[in-house]
């Protein structure tokens, strides 16, 4: 036996778990292998700057550290370890003698996980050691469950993702079809309201999509806010003229009750504010046979602690108060819980899914805020939401603009989508790559509206031997992202590499259904000039044509 190797035991015997025995006394040492070597894989170390070496090379499960050592003495040792990526999270326990008064106590202080006194009680020592290895292999096993369960909640996610994504192809043909049916001022009233259905049916779904597929992100974590800067007139008007089609049929009043000291820009996700105050109004109305929906909006600029959060910026509330059915005592506190319909029976014939407040709680609670409700069953509810939102600027919203906002008579933004007028394009040749037949049918359809010449292909290959040959020249590709045989991204790759000015600066804008990696830098940087999501947006087509295709110098 070399001096300072007393492994003196053949490994024959190794248990799973293993020690590192740290002492400069043979005789304390050869005890303690005494005591443990039958139920453990012993190693051994005579000083400090020893044991740091064998826990690194072995990382044993829990180190027994003398104090006093030749060398670096254990408290050194033990802040050694700890220093080092691989030993740092190794437990371990501190052999101390009866006369080193206070010894145990700067050990714990230091971070050691127990302690054993010599002379040594072979029974003490077992049940301290069996106590660690109890502790050490529990965690493995957490942490291990823990991977289990997240790998399964990411598959969960990426399952999701990419049926939301199979689910968007379809339903960019229902909506791009009918809408693009719905153009033609031709076709018979009866077939023109069975489109609109149609239409709106699809619509309907495809919020549903995306409400499952942002539930699956927020469980995931992979949610994220983006703050911006944003008009705060702007989101009401838009937020307003979105839902005021509600009314239909129904005699409902809409009213807007807003502070005159509104601040007039606000920095947070605008975006996600919009979703939150689109489910509330949109229950008001489905809810509410007649009477009034009311939108309230009020701002708190001062720093102030709420509920025991404190906003630094503007405690904006929300409220959004109805006359229609109202909801149960009962049925209130289970409101919000996940995925929750009340009151079933009233509510059978109205369409839902009980997703929409669910995901409001959860991006209210992601900007720092809370939703109550208040409700007088039969009589109507009030949901109220207060969110915290950065501050820009000490101005308010215009007098003239407020009260154009209580007329509802801000902008007609949402109307004119409805009246895009389109160029002249006649001059103009594009190409289009999509492995979906009823996809190009949607695209070339949209595309021929203005005038264009449209030619299709159906994979990326295709795409590229086109733009190779050089004849005949298009003004832009439109270029699905994922096709058989030869992808968006490789083919965009391969014509940026093609080597001549015209591939080099033809535009390529990207269409996707993918709407978890549509992220649109990922496209900008991999050689496009644009991306347009899947079901395509008239207006959104409309500004990318005017930008990629158009060319003024012909018109
Ligand atoms: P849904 O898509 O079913 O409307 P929500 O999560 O938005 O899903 O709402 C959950 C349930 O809360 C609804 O099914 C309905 O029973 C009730 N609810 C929500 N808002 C109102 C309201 N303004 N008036 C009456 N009941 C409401």
């Amino acid at each position: 036996m070399k001096d300072g190797e007393y492994d003196l035991y053949n490994s024959d015997t190794a248990q799973s778990n293993s020690l590192l025995i740290v002492d400069d006394d043979k005789s304390n040492l050869m005890i303690l292998i005494d005591i443990l070597q039958p139920d453990y894989t012993v190693f051994t170390a005579k000083d400090g700057e020893e044991a740091v070496k064998k826990a690194q090379k072995y990382s044993p499960d829990l180190i027994l550290l003398d104090i006093i050592l030749p060398g670096i003495d254990g408290y050194e040792t033990l802040t050694r370890l700890r220093e080092l990526d691989e030993t740092k999270k190794i437990p371990v326990v501190f052999i101390t003698g009866l006369s080193e008064s206070g010894s145990e106590e700067k050990g714990l202080a230091l971070g050691a996980a127990d302690y054993i006194t010599k002379p040594f009680n072979p029974v003490i020592v077992k049940l301290k050691v069996i106590h660690q290895i109890k502790i050490i292999n529990l965690q493995r096993a957490l942490a291990a469950a823990m991977e289990k369960a997240e790998n399964a909640s990411e598959a969960k996610t990426r399952f999701v993702a990419n049926m939301s994504h199979e689910m968007r192809t379809p339903m960019n043909a229902i909506v791009g079809l009918t809408g693009l049916m719905l153009e033609d001022d031709d076709i018979p009233g009866k077939t023109k309201e069975t489109l609109e259905k149609i239409n709106t049916a699809g619509n309907t779904l495809l919020g549903l999509i995306n409400d499952v597929l942002d539930i699956s992100k927020i469980e995931a974590g992979k949610l994220d806010l983006v703050p911006v800067q944003y008009d705060v007139a702007d989101l009401l008007n838009e937020i307003i003229a979105l839902n005021i089609v509600r009314i239909g049929e129904k005699s409902i009043i809409f009213k807007l009750d807003i502070n005159e000291d509104m601040p007039c820009q606000l920095f947070g996700d605008d975006l996600r504010i919009k979703q939150i105050l689109n489910n509330m109004l949109s229950n008001a109305f489905k809810y509410t046979e007649a009477g009034t929906v009311t939108l309230g909006v009020t701002a708190t600029g001062d720093s102030t602690t709420t509920g025991g959060i404190t906003c630094s910026g503007v405690w904006v509330t929300f409220y959004v108060r109805d006359t229609g059915i109202g909801i149960r005592g009962e049925d209130l506190t289970r409101l919000f819980a996940d995925y929750n319909q009340v009151d079933t029976k009233a509510n059978r014939k109205i369409e839902g899914t009980g997703l929409g407040l669910s995901i409001t709680k959860k991006f209210v609670e992601m900007m720092d805020g809370e939703i109550t409700v208040e409700s007088e069953y039969g009589k109507g509810s009030t949901f109220f939401v207060r969110i915290c939102q950065g501050f820009v600027t000490e101005e308010h919203i215009s007098g003239e603009t407020l009260e154009n906002l209580r007329r509802l008579h801000y902008s007609k933004k949402k109307q004119a989508q409805e009246k895009l007028v389109r160029s002249d394009l006649s001059y103009a040749r594009v190409l289009v790559a999509d492995d979906f037949p009823t996809n190009l049918d949607v695209s070339s359809g949209m595309l021929r509206k203005y005038k264009m010449q449209v030619d299709c292909v159906s994979n990326g290959r295709e795409a590229v031997d086109r733009i190779a040959a050089g004849v005949p020249v298009y003004d832009a590709v439109f270029m699905d992202h994922m096709m058989p045989e030869m992808d968006g991204m490789e083919a965009t790759a391969l014509i940026r590499g093609l080597g001549t000015p015209y591939a080099q600066n033809i535009p390529i804008i990207a269409l996707t259904a993918n709407a978890v990696a549509g992220n649109e830098q990922m496209f900008l940087e991999n050689g496009f000039n644009a991306f347009l999501p899947k079901p395509f947006n008239v207006m959104l087509l409309d500004s990318i044509i005017q930008r990629w295709v158009r060319d003024k110098s012909k018109e």
